[in-house]
């Protein structure tokens, strides 16, 4: 199946760059040099990525990431920036970015981040088209719709982020496993490059806002020390 991407980036040559490696690949891939045509292309065209710049001429990807997770088709995103700061990766995974990646950036690893997003998108996909039956999972309090990808606490509607609820999905299905965060990086985000276990960390902290009556003293995602975390076996 041929993806669609739209790039939306305002120096021409990594758009270019970007685009001919998406073309070498399978994919059709628009570029947007701003945030007005890249809204104007979203909104026309179904995509399957989107491929965004941080830092854009009208407006920030921020905004843009925010407007996209607005609509109610998911698309994957990954984020482009120049910026390589902490507060900089955390704020744009919890805007709702499926991923990060700092300029410069090599093709090869730009490359494998998309190939990853694809293959969780094919996961999901052969998935829903598998069940007929909706797929629900209760843990104690919180029930998981996994076709409707949407979550209930205690019968309360919460709001997760696509890597959030992708993150309580595969801890919910596996109670009582111990994940490190490199296992979770690579079941999860679909890659293990050393060096990113804080974009663990800093969901899982999200994750425990939204879910635990006190994040402080999880009653569902536990911490096991030294090694990673755990879904509470108490709750399966
Ligand atoms: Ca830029």
């Amino acid at each position: 199946m041929r993806r669609k991407v739209l790039i939306v980036e305002d120096e021409p040559d990594i758009a270019h760059l970007v685009q001919t490696h998406l073309t070498d690949i399978g994919c059709d891939a628009d570029i947007a040099g701003n945030g007005a045509a890249a809204m104007k292309l979203f909104k026309q065209g179904s995509y399957d990525l989107v491929v965004l710049d941080l830092m854009l001429p009208d407006t920030d990807g921020l905004t843009l990431c925010r407007s996209m997770r607005a609509t109610p088709d998911y698309v994957a995103i990954l984020m482009l920036t120049a910026k390589t700061t902490e507060l900089d990766r955390v704020v744009g995974l919890e805007m709702g970015a499926d991923d990060y990646l700092a300029k410069p950036f090599s093709i090869p690893e730009l490359l494998a981040r998309i190939k990853a997003l694809f293959r969780r998108m094919e996961a999901l996909q052969s998935k829903g088209a598998e069940s007929d039956t909706q797929e629900l999972i209760r843990r104690g309090g919180l029930s998981i719709d996994v076709d409707k990808r949407s979550v209930r606490i205690d019968d309360r509607p919460v709001e997760l982020t696509a890597k959030e609820f992708d993150l309580l999905l595969f801890f919910a299905r596996h109670p009582g496993r111990v994940f490190s965060r490199i296992q979770l990086l690579d079941k999860v985000w679909g890659y293990n490059h050393d060096g990113y276990e804080h974009t663990v960390n800093s969901h899982i902290n999200r994750l425990r806002s939204k879910i635990e009556v006190d994040p402080a003293d999880p009653r569902y995602v536990l911490t096991v020390w030294g090694v990673g975390y755990k879904f509470s076996e108490e709750q399966a």
